[in-house]
């Protein structure tokens, strides 16, 4: 049969086990511990010689069949779901980098990602340096032979900056780091890292694949491509479980130990979701170019950023990168907090939260939230201005999102 496309593979990739009843969804497996018919069984299953689920904190049917749906439609090496994006993050660094290692990451990134580095991650001897990713030669010289990792955002959030992501591939390959993005607001379907050479794809599939935000939850893709023997951590993994050796490290110690399982009912959620993330990444990026163009014109409206827009600096590289389908956050500039505030105050459609890429448009003041903790020197080398808000925008019909933001506009 020929290659099916991102949608159908999703609704018709086969359970890896025929279900006695013949049920269409991967029914929910809620239950702890597997049982073997003989010793010998448990033996193998153990020393990985046969695969088999032993204990749902390390694998659990519901769960992988959410994986092996990912893994179908990215065509990567293999997938491994968490309870969280925070999870799906510290899992990956810890993986591979250890006291003593630095990672090459920019000031740009989602704020708890930044907490991560600096205030859990740096007390115990991992350091991030920090580049201005968009410049290349920026990072190359912060680049050491205890560098383990070059970690980006496909777009980050707020700024909506957008890195070229071949160059920096170019880069990561010639020293032999590993590539990691996190590509939240771009997910598969938008974006194929494989293509773009990203070896480890990191993501929060509580935004946009969970289906409107109905449950927390993070994946971990493998595009099979870093040669782990080149990673001290992993070189004695390469000997016994070969390409596969990151993967192994993941299920058989760190994601193991560290407890970072997904549960089976969010599994279930987030397939769920994942049927319909095509239709729902189309209805919410048509709307955000919509209302980013009808803002745009707006003259109450100081300064519109979308990397949809054909003003914006990274217009060209987002519709190469992401399939002219640039996510569905944008962030616009009042001139004052004040009026920020004012402006959110009186939206009546437009919820005041943190989340994005609920099926709801939601709204909030960067600086002043999720920002917070920062001093204001540090939020200004991270770009954040207390002007600005951020849309995160939703899959409504456009006229009405556009009637209640132009009416909170008014003064
Ligand atoms: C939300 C988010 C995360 C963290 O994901 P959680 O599922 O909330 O842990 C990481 N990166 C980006 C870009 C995000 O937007």
């Amino acid at each position: 049969m020929k290659d099916l496309n991102f949608v159908t593979k999703i609704l018709h990739n086969k359970f890896l086990k025929e279900d006695p009843h013949g049920a269409l969804h991967m029914p929910i497996y809620d239950n702890v511990a597997f049982g073997f018919k003989t010793a010998e069984d448990i033996e193998l299953a153990f020393a990985g010689k046969k695969p088999a689920h032993m204990y749902s904190r390390i694998s659990n049917p519901t769960i992988e069949n959410f994986e092996q749906k990912i893994k179908a439609v990215t065509d990567s090496l293999g997938v491994i779901a968490l309870s969280s994006g925070m999870a799906a993050i510290a899992n990956v660094i810890l993986a591979i980098a250890g006291q003593g290692d630095n990672i090459i990451t920019s000031k740009h990134l989602f704020g708890n990602t930044f907490s991560l580095f600096e205030k859990t991650l740096k007390p115990w001897g991992l350091e991030s340096r920090y580049a201005d990713l968009t410049k290349a030669s920026d990072l190359v010289a912060l680049i050491d032979e205890k560098t383990k990792a070059i970690f980006f955002e496909t777009i980050t959030n707020p700024q909506l900056e957008v890195v070229d992501i071949e160059a920096l591939a170019k880069i990561a390959k010639g020293k032999g780091i590993v590539l990691i993005a996190d590509t939240t607001l771009t997910p598969p379907y938008i974006f194929n890292s494989k293509e773009f050479k990203v070896d480890i794809e990191v993501l929060s599939s509580t935004k946009y694949l969970s289906g409107g935000a109905t449950s927390v939850g993070g994946l971990i893709i493998d595009n099979g491509t870093f040669d782990w023997s080149k990673n001290d951590k992993l070189k004695d993994d390469v000997k016994k479980f070969g390409p596969n050796a990151f993967l192994y490290k993941l299920r058989k110690e760190v994601y193991r130990n560290l407890g970072s399982c997904l549960s089976p009912y969010n599994a279930f959620l987030q397939s769920i979701g994942l049927e319909t993330l095509v239709l729902r990444i189309d209805a919410s990026c048509a709307n955000a170019l919509e209302i980013a163009k009808f803002l745009d014109k707006d003259k109450r409206v100081k300064e519109v950023n979308y990397p949809g827009l054909a003003s914006s600096p990274y217009y060209e590289l987002s519709n190469k990168q992401f399939s002219g389908k640039p996510g569905s956050l944008l962030t616009f500039d009042l001139g004052s907090k004040d009026a920020c505030y004012k402006f959110m105050n009186k939206l009546k459609l437009v919820k005041r939260s943190t989340n994005l890429n609920d099926n709801r448009s939601l709204i909030i003041h960067p600086s002043s939230t999720i920002f917070c903790e920062y001093d204001q020197k540090l939020r200004e080398e991270m770009g954040l201005r207390e002007t600005m808000i951020r849309l995160a925008v939703g899959i409504e019909d456009s006229k009405d999102l556009i009637y209640d933001i132009s009416q909170a506009l008014e003064v």
